[in-house]
Order: structure tokens, then C-alpha cells, then sequence
């Protein structure tokens, strides 16, 4: 069975600030350890329940984060940025199903660290009304491919709302939020004996898992972070300024709604 894994830091079990999921101290050298041995345990979950072929993609910021050396040799690893399709680069075709860790809730919401993409550009990302999480955004576009998410381990805000786009998929909670940058966190260990059932389960039970499947995606409204980032994103010539802060671009696909969300993200960190 081929397995892909989507790595991410602030759902982490042990991680709650932004100085953890940021390159440059010692804080962030113990967490992206942390985020590692998540992913290991993920791996030894999708490998104890039969799976072969296991690919790992660091989504998170440099996309440098996960340590090689400390990885699971059974499972092989992308890394570095930019990349097509960002957080789920290099999904290939046949893939059995996807594998979340370290996920988080969606900008605007409750939940530790919560954003979509970039807590810098959006304080809202929305398709067709819909408030999108990473998870919802990018398992949409994985379902027009025919691929399921089935497991995603993060906070409980995290399952909570993944519960309601995926509810045939596992779900872990790792910590429980208490505010933005607060969590009542289970221990790492815990953690991952919990990630790594889960994942088993999961894979076990991947093909009777249904691929989140949206239908026809028009509008996907970033509702930016100050007026004048939204000046910037509503330069793109298919872009139609709504309010001082928020953006419509039409898409035909949550294919195209990833793409518009990773431009619109790098557009915005030349502003700053
Ligand atoms: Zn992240």
C-alpha cells in the first residue's frame, strides 16, 4: 500500500507558541524533534498495518524542519519549498491514502496556532463560504484526485473541525487548546502510541474511506490580514476587491483554490 504522509508542526503534541514552529533558537530544535518522531509514528503505524511505499512531505514554513537522520528509514522524504502544491507536493497517483500530523485549526478559529497557510497574510480563507482549514483545503483537493485523508492528529479544535469534513476519518488529539498559544498537552509519548493506532487503523481502513469530494468550487474569498495586503492580492488580474480587506478570486477547483492561497501567501511576505 502506498502511504503519504503530510507533516505539519503546531499540532504537535508539546508545541504552543510560534517561537517553537520558528527556525533560529533552541525552542524550535526541540520541537521540530518532536514533530519528527510524530511522523515516525505515523510511519510505524501505516507500516505495521501493511504499507510499503511511504512518502513523508515537510509542510511546515522552510519545509526544512523534519531531521533525516532521525527518520524512519522505511519511509523516504520531500522537503524544501517552493514545491507544486505546497503542503501535499508530490502526491502521486495510486496513493492509498494521506496521513496528517501536527495539523491545526483554520485561521479565524479557536484552537493553538491556528491559521491557514500564513497567520501573516489571511485571517480568513473561505471557499464558497466555507471557512477552509489546511486539512479541508488541501484534503478537497486531494478527493479531486480520488484520495482519501484518513488520519489527522492535531488539537482538539483541530478534530473537531475535521470531524465535520472528514468524519470517516481517524482523528487524534494531541492537546487540548486553552487559548491561541496555550494547551494542555498529553505526553509526547502518549502522543504518539495514540498516532500511531490511529494510523494503523487508518490504513487499514483506507479504502473504505471516502475522498472529500466539494462540489463545483467557484469562489474563494481571502479575507487578508490589512487592507493594504488585500491592495496587493486584488492586483491579480481575475481578482475582484469585495471590502477593505477581502479578495475574490474565482477558481474551478480546489486544485486551483491551493494554488491561489500559496500565491496570495507569497505575494503577501514581500509586503512585509
Ligand atoms: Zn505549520
Amino acid at each position: 500500500m502506498k502511504i503519504y504522509i503530510c507533516a505539519d508542526i503546531e499540532g504537535t503534541a508539546g508545541v504552543v507558541s510560534p517561537q517553537q514552529c520558528a527556525a533560529g533558537n533552541s525552542e524550535y530544535e526541540r520541537a521540530r524533534l518532536l514533530m519528527t518522531e510524530e511522523v515516525n509514528a505515523a510511519i510505524a503505524g501505516a507500516a505495521d498495518a501493511g504499507a510499503d511505499d511511504i512518502v513523508v512531505n515537510d509542510a511546515h514554513g522552510s519545509m526544512i524542519n523534519l531531521l533525516p537522520e532521525h527518520l524512519d528509514p522505511r519511509a523516504r522524504v520531500i522537503q524544501g519549498k517552493p514545491k507544486p502544491f505546497n503542503m501535499f507536493a508530490g502526491l502521486s497517483d495510486g496513493t492509498d491514502a494521506i496521513l496528517c500530523t501536527g495539523f491545526h485549526a483554520p485561521a479565524g478559529d479557536f484552537g493553538v496556532l491556528a491559521h491557514t497557510t500564513s497567520s501573516m497574510a489571511f485571517r480568513a480563507v473561505e471557499l464558497d463560504g466555507a471557512r477552509m482549514s489546511e486539512a479541508a483545503l488541501y484534503g478537497a483537493y486531494a478527493g479531486e484526485r480520488g484520495i482519501p485523508v484518513a488520519m489527522i492528529s492535531g488539537d482538539d479544535i483541530c478534530a473537531a473541525r475535521c470531524a465535520e469534513w472528514f468524519p470517516h476519518a481517524e482523528r487524534v488529539t494531541t492537546k487540548y487548546a486553552l487559548g491561541n498559544r496555550t494547551a494542555e498537552s498529553l505526553h509526547p509519548v502518549v502522543a504518539r502510541a495514540l498516532i500511531r493506532a490511529a494510523t494503523a487503523q487508518a490504513v487499514k481502513r483506507a479504502r473504505d474511506i471516502p475522498p472529500l469530494r466539494l462540489e463545483t468550487p467557484q469562489d474563494l474569498v481571502l479575507d487578508m490580514t490589512s487592507a493594504a495586503l488585500a491592495d496587493l492580492v486584488a492586483t491579480i488580474p481575475v481578482a475582484e476587491r469585495l471590502a477593505p480587506t477581502r479578495v475574490r478570486l474565482p477558481v474551478t477547483s480546489a486544485a486551483d483554490a491551493v494554488r491561489w492561497v500559496n500565491v496570495a501567501a507569497a505575494m503577501a511576505a514581500s509586503l512585509h
